[in-house]
């Protein structure tokens, strides 16, 4: 079977009723026959068989050993990080997500300390790398600037130095449709499936997969130990998003290209960014690593003011205004006010983010209305 046919045909009926779509197993235990004796569930917390269907769904998309389903990408970070003792170092991209650099400053304080450098360039890692390195954090294309970082070199280069230091992928805004981190060296890959893999924008959920089993055994100990697991429910409304999954990265990839090649023609935009543009600095590894080159476009504008771009992001008629990504429906942004407002300014100007950057979300929405809307409000500068 083609993969397309496998993420739908792998999410098997119930076999206790035949429901052709998942049950929402809405419980918080299960009743045994003697202490001990059950059908393999025992305490939500634990196992659900709503979440497991999820976590096999995502195990088979990301084609690796096991999958597990947290109720927030961050909680999914915040359960990885904690493979980790006082004492060891995490090497990370600079421009990581905004939560997760949060999160990884709070563990200073628990001795664990992390080395934020520019990944899209091996040497920056290697030269970073000690014996207290366990873990190198990964984002590709990374936030808002879409850096791309090639993780079957760094993967190969890393484990020749020290085969048990980890590589980490935060896969959230490529999506296994795109590319496979596991395939290409990588130990686990995260997701914020609240982005593409729920793909709709009315739930939040995060999801790692792992390649082996001794690391699935320590994460589901580490789930079941601090308890951030996504609920039945939410893990229902994740299993109906990732059925369109391959629909929807494609439309959403071909209608940011088309959309990129539109701000091209106009002379009020600065710099544009998105890999599927030969002027992208790391398109050359876009193009061998990823399938499609993904839904999220931005753009700065020649007069780099705050100003400017607050006048875009408030006149567009069918991108909404609103932080996230990822949903069929298509939204703007602007970082320096918004998603990386907590950024030190040097930080913010270092990793691209002036003050007119504008960060498109492509929806599934016709081509030509987008282009309609933007240029609407490009017209009103
Ligand atoms: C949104 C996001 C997260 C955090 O996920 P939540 O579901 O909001 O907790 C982590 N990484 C990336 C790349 C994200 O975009």
């Amino acid at each position: 079977m083609k993969e397309e046919t496998k993420l739908i045909q792998n999410i098997l009926s119930d076999p206790l009723t035949g429901a052709i779509s998942t049950p929402i197993y809405q419980t918080s235990t299960f009743v045994q026959e003697e202490p001990g004796v059950h059908k393999g569930y025992d305490y939500t917390r634990t196992n659900n068989p709503t979440r497991k269907v999820l976590e096999n769904i995502i195990k088979d998309l990301e084609e690796g050993y096991a999958g597990l389903a947290f109720a927030s990408g961050l909680a999914a970070i915040d359960a990885t990080v904690k493979l980790l003792s006082n004492g060891d170092e995490i090497i990370a991209v600079d421009d990581i997500y905004g939560g997760t650099f949060r999160l990884l400053n709070l563990y200073k304080k628990l001795g664990i300390n992390t080395n934020f450098v520019d990944t899209s360039c091996l040497k920056n890692i290697i030269s970073h790398i000690s014996s207290k390195t366990k873990m190198i954090w990964l984002e590709t294309p990374t936030n808002p600037t879409l850096k791309i970082s090639d993780i079957q070199k760094i993967s190969l280069n890393v484990k020749k130095i020290n085969s048990n230091i980890l590589i980490v992928v935060d896969n959230t805004f490529a999506t296994p449709i795109i590319q496979k981190p596991l395939n290409l060296g990588s130990d686990i890959v995260i997701h914020s499936a609240t982005k593409y893999l729920a793909g709709h924008s009315d739930v939040l959920a995060g999801l790692i997969i792992v390649n082996n089993k001794q690391l699935y055994d320590t994460l589901k100990y580490i789930q079941n130990s601090t308890g951030g697991i996504l609920s039945p429910m939410d893990s229902w409304l994740t299993i109906r998003g990732c059925q369109t999954l391959y629909l929807r990265i494609k439309k959403q990839s071909e209608n940011a290209m088309k959309i990129a090649s539109f701000l091209k023609t106009k002379n009020i935009i600065d710099k544009i960014y998105y890999p599927g543009l030969i002027s992208h600095k790391n398109y050359t590894i876009a193009k061998k690593q990823q399938r499609y080159f993904g839904g999220i476009v931005s753009f700065s504008l020649k007069n780099d003011t705050l100003y400017a771009a607050k006048k875009i992001v408030t006149s567009t008629k069918l991108f909404k205004l609103a932080e996230s990504l990822g949903g069929t429906k298509s939204l703007i942004c602007q970082p320096s006010t918004m998603t990386h407002k907590s950024t030190p300014l040097d930080i913010r100007i270092k990793t691209g983010i002036q003050n007119s950057l504008i960060r498109l979300s492509i929806g599934i929405e016709n081509i030509d209305d987008l282009i309609h809307d933007l240029n609407n409000a490009f017209l009103l500068l």
